[in-house]
């Protein structure tokens, strides 16, 4: 690193009551020599020692003993000025965390204008530290509350399932709470992996051909149901769309449109009593316009601004009151964005809000060939053929099991690669294997370079976790022939199975 290009650069530390370093900006991990994640939870002085930066010690500790909450000072080293201030930020006295700002430069360390301004930017980088900190803490307690909430439902509900006595009627009951609390936890899970590829930039957009009449009926259909499920019923649900069918088709990513929507619809049920909720689409020149409109609880003009940011809710008492984890309008907002759109409110409290977006009318066409349906699990028979489930987790092997029972498919399992490697390489023919990617004793990917080594045409079909991108096509250059994501899609792993297992 050129020491002139660090001139005026304020590099800031976050320190932990231990004095580890808990987080830094890119000032600092350039000056460090390294990627803020290799520098986390360093302790203060090994990072600081070693490098030119100076660090005073005993003030740090004079901060810890409270006796202190702010430090400024500088010092001269090899003709150069470092400006230096410790302080102590707010939060949890038990937990006590500190800001270290270092600014070097070059010059006598007497007040100027530019120190001044100097001044006022390390004040405005300390208070931005401060409020990432605070929407950080503020964001795990609540992301802590939201996935408890659902999660203590599932077992409670799953001890009253082994209650002997329990009806038939309470067992379908019960299966249906958990189930829908699953798919809670789920969507929490996929908004904190979108909010990650989000800012990885690993957002790949997939357009094909949409109708969008046939989208917003699919969508009213589902709606019209949640809504009764929610036994909301002093709520209207409307769609508005063009009447013709022709002309509507255009290129987008359906996947990416759907969850923008159903996040604005989620919304709207979720903060509506009674009234009417609608949305719909019109064509505006080169653009299409959607819309979502309620007569809900409203919001007021000052939280418009930032409305869009990720856990823009976290300060308001709506959260206990409705849940939720100020997650989705900020997917929605950069998937609009990438997308080439605009998405902007207008919404008076008491009154109702109103969602809208635009994107860029990419005309498609009109007869595409309807993608292939799903087809009941009973229709699929795989009698005769033998898959490989090499799966860690017992209880997933067991589901997987009962679940395939039902086509006559005879399986063999394996726990670990090793096991896993010696039933194939045994005199076993099979048809198919069916791998986790996350073993326990090797990489799956490993494990099915050496399958293919052994016999290429037997097809690899790989189960994934995390849902990102990249390890899709890890898998298929590891000579996987398709992939799945955990948690299973039946209907589609079923197409896939069939796939190699009908030839
Ligand atoms: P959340 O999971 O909390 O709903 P969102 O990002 O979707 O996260 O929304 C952020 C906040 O915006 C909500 O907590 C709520 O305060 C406000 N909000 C969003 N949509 C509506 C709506 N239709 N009516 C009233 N308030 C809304």
């Amino acid at each position: 690193m050129d020491q002139q290009s660090l001139d005026f650069r304020v590099c800031l530390l976050m320190i932990n009551g231990d004095l580890n370093v808990e987080g830094m900006n890119d000032a600092a991990s350039e000056t460090f020599n390294g990627p803020p994640e290799e520098l986390h939870e360093i302790h203060c002085h090994k990072l600081l020692h070693g490098s030119d930066m100076p660090c005073d010690f005993c003030k740090i500790q004079s901060l810890k003993s409270g006796k202190e909450n702010d430090f400024t000072y500088s010092f001269a080293k090899e003709g150069l000025i470092f400006d230096c201030r410790l302080s102590r930020m707010t939060g949890p006295v038990d937990k006590p965390k500190y800001i270290y700002l270092i600014e070097r430069r070059s010059g006598s360390p007497e007040g100027s204008d530019m120190q001044k301004d100097r001044e006022r930017e390390l004040i405005r980088s300390r208070q931005k530290a401060e409020e990432a900190d605070r929407l950080k803490t503020a964001f795990l307690t609540n992301m802590s509350h939201e996935i408890r909430t659902p999660m203590n439902a599932i077992i409670g509900f799953s001890e009253l399932l082994s209650n002997p006595e329990i009806t038939q009627e309470e067992i379908s009951s019960y299966t249906r709470i958990i189930k829908s609390r699953c798919n809670h936890l789920l969507q929490i899970v996929n908004d904190i992996l979108d909010i990650s590829k989000i800012e990885a930039n690993q957002i790949e957009l997939k357009e094909i051909h949409v109708n969008l009449n046939h989208l917003f009926d699919d969508l009213y259909m589902y709606y019209a149901q949640k809504v009764i499920d929610e036994k909301k019923f002093r709520i209207n649900l409307n769609v508005e769309k063009p009447q013709e069918n022709a002309g509507n088709v255009i290129m987008v990513d359906e996947l990416r449109l759907r969850q923008i929507i159903g996040n604005l619809l989620d919304n709207a049920v979720k903060f509506t009593r009674e009234g009417k909720i609608e949305f719909g689409y019109r064509f505006i020149e080169d653009r299409v316009l959607i819309y979502v409109s309620d007569t809900g609880i409203g919001i007021a003009e000052e939280k418009h601004g930032n409305i869009f940011e990720r856990f823009s809710q976290i300060d308001t008492s709506l959260v206990r009151q409705f849940g939720g984890n100020g997650l989705g309008l900020a997917i929605c907002k950069a998937f609009v964005e990438l997308m080439g759109g605009k998405i902007w409110l207008e919404s008076k409290v008491g009154e109702g809000s109103t969602f809208l977006f635009t994107l860029p009318r990419k005309n498609g066409q009109q007869d595409q060939p309807e993608e292939e349906k799903p087809q009941e699990i009973r229709n699929f028979n795989w009698k005769g053929k033998k898959i490989l489930l090499v799966e860690d987790d017992r209880s997933s092997a067991r589901f997987m099991h009962e679940l395939l029972k039902l086509t006559h498919v005879e399986m063999a399992f394996a726990y670990t690669a090793s096991e896993a490697l010696e039933i194939f390489t045994g005199d076993q023919h099979f048809h198919l294997v069916l791998m986790d990617i996350q073993l326990p004793d090797r990489n799956g990917l490993d494990l099915a370079r050496l399958f293919k080594g052994y016999n290429r045409t037997v097809p690899i079909i790989a189960q994934t976790a995390y849902a990102m991108e990249g390890d899709n096509i890890k898998c298929i250059q590891a000579g996987c022939d398709d992939y799945i994501s955990k948690p299973l899609n039946i209907s589609d792993l079923f197409l896939k199975l069939d796939r190699f297992l009908s030839t």
